[in-house]
């Protein structure tokens, strides 16, 4: 561990490093000093690209059963250590720490799951190839093999379990892994490799390096690094994907994410419910969750039912200090990006939108947010806000509704609240989205099940089976002579 007053050091082929350089990480709440971040020089970089490559072929034989107990000790660490971890979360990315406690349990479950899926994944099975004269006497056999390192990108909104969803994968196929953790929020990143440390994993399995924005095009372009799993900003994203088209690059990307509530979604108890998780999760995270609900598409046959029930669930969360155990909704992650927020709904209701709650910065801070007839030219109903706020439109049928859904750049995930089973159906097939949610909002999402977006939304699945799939190849074997 680093001491009270040196940098933390930042992990360089699985053993500790200092550069010359130092990052602040400061929380969003207060502005305190949370943590000093050592960051790695160039020839640093280079030094663990170079051990990444040099471990490739030796951590692809690493047994299934030893990569296994590598991930089932992070997740016993994770137990041990959650409290303090929840309380590294929530200073140096402003999260409630009911939210940050949600996060690492999702982070073992990451890792449970890995271990798991490292125990099973193991290539195709033996396939007889005489349906035709010429295979007569042939077998076919299949291994999954590494693409080799993976470079891991991730942004600050869950700092912790987003860069599981990188890590994890990585290590439960075999692949050495190079962390990029959010400058804004490194610290978490950071203790993932502390865990990782204590393992038998091999020297250069795994690196986090915090390396500057700057320096990133370079790595990013680096041979050694074949695949690249990116999840943060539309722009950076695809700009990242562009800059290396023989490379395999997964992008989990920005969205505006659509609650669609149908007319038959109309007892008071079906009302409620859906008031509740649309208030909750357009507003959870300080509402900087690509899969957070900023659309609430509402059947015209209940919309002045459910309006009154919304703005009461809003208007009920608590908002505050992170570290307080009660707060629902904390700041976002600088003041720089509640000015923004801010900017926007300015923006809207200059145009002509109406806010129905909220609708005031403090600092950091801005009140969870509703607005109505909000003009369609506007940043709020054509891009990501990343913040506390959300529209809610009017929709005259369900064809309305789920062409109001789409009408979006992005395609991350939907929610559709019906207890009609073909409605469910007309709705997956309809909803230009990599998930479709019924019975709750766009923002649940599971290990076990595929995870990513079309349209500007991204490229590429996680969920930790797709991931380990994007990160590895097929590679057959005949036998002749059978
Ligand atoms: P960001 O794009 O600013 O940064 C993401 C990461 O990319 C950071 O580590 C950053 O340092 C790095 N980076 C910046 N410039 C780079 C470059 N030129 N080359 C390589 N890396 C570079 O995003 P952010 O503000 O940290 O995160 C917010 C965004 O992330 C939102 O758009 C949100 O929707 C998205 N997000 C998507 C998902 C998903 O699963 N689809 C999940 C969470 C967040």
């Amino acid at each position: 561990m680093t001491s009270a007053t040196s940098p933390h050091a930042f992990w360089l082929a699985g053993r500790q490093a200092t550069g010359e350089d130092t990052l602040e990480v400061t929380s969003p709440w207060d502005g305190r000093t949370v943590g000093t971040v050592s960051v790695p020089t160039s020839a640093q970089v280079e030094e663990a690209v170079a051990a990444a490559a040099s471990v490739a072929a030796e951590f692809a034989a690493t047994p299934a059963y030893v990569r296994a107990a590598a991930l089932d000790h992070v997740v016993r660490r994770l137990g041990e250590r959650a409290d303090e971890i929840a309380r590294l979360i929530s200073a140096e990315n402003g999260k409630p720490m009911k939210w940050a406690r949600v996060e690492v349990a999702r982070c073992s479950s990451v890792f449970r799951w890995a271990a798991d899926e490292a125990r099973r994944f193991n290539g195709g099975t033996a396939q007889r190839l005489d349906a035709d004269a010429g295979g007569t006497g042939r077998l076919a056999l299949t291994r999954r093999i590494p693409h080799g390192p993976v470079l891991g990108i991730a942004p600050f909104n869950f700092p912790l379990n987003l860069c599981a969803h990188k890590v994890a994968p990585a290590i439960a196929a075999g692949a050495p892994i190079i962390l990029k953790p959010a400058p804004a929020t490194p610290l978490s990143g950071l203790m993932l490799g502390e865990l990782l440390a204590e393992t038998d994993l091999p020297a250069g399995a795994f690196s986090v390096l915090p390396v500057p924005n700057e320096a990133m095009p370079d790595l990013v372009q680096d041979e050694r690094l074949p695949v690249i799993s990116f999840t943060g900003s539309v722009p950076v994203g695809w700009s990242i994907r562009d800059s290396v088209p023989r490379k395999r690059v997964t992008l989990e990307l920005g969205g505006n994410g659509a609650a669609v509530v149908l007319a038959d979604y109309s007892s008071d108890a079906d009302l409620d419910w859906a008031a509740q998780r649309i208030a909750t999760f357009s507003n959870y995270q300080g509402g900087q969750s690509c899969i957070s609900v900023q659309r609430a598409v509402v059947d015209d046959a209940v919309y002045d039912r459910f309006v009154p029930r919304l703005i009461a669930a809003v208007e009920a969360l608590v908002t505050g200090d992170p570290a307080d155990e009660a707060t629902d909704v904390g700041p976002l992650v600088s003041e720089e990006a509640a000015r923004r927020v801010e900017s926007w709904v300015d923006e809207a209701t200059g145009a002509g939108a109406k806010v129905l709650t909220g609708g005031r910065r403090e600092g950091a801070a801005y009140a969870p947010t509703v607005l109505e007839d909000l003009p369609a030219h506007t940043r709020l109903a054509q891009d990501e806000v990343f913040g506390p706020v959300m529209a809610l439109i009017r929709a005259g049928s369900e064809e309305e509704a789920f062409a109001a859904a789409n009408d979006s750049q992005f395609g991350l995930q939907a929610g559709v609240f019906t207890h009609d089973v073909q409605a469910a159906f007309r709705a997956h097939r309809a909803l230009e989205v990599g998930g479709v949610i019924i019975g709750d909002v766009p923002s649940y999402r599971a290990d076990q099940m595929p995870y990513g977006g079309v349209k500007a939304s991204g490229v590429g699945r996680e969920g930790v089976r797709f991931a380990m799939e994007d990160y590895t190849y097929e590679r057959v074997m005949v036998l002749t002579g059978l």
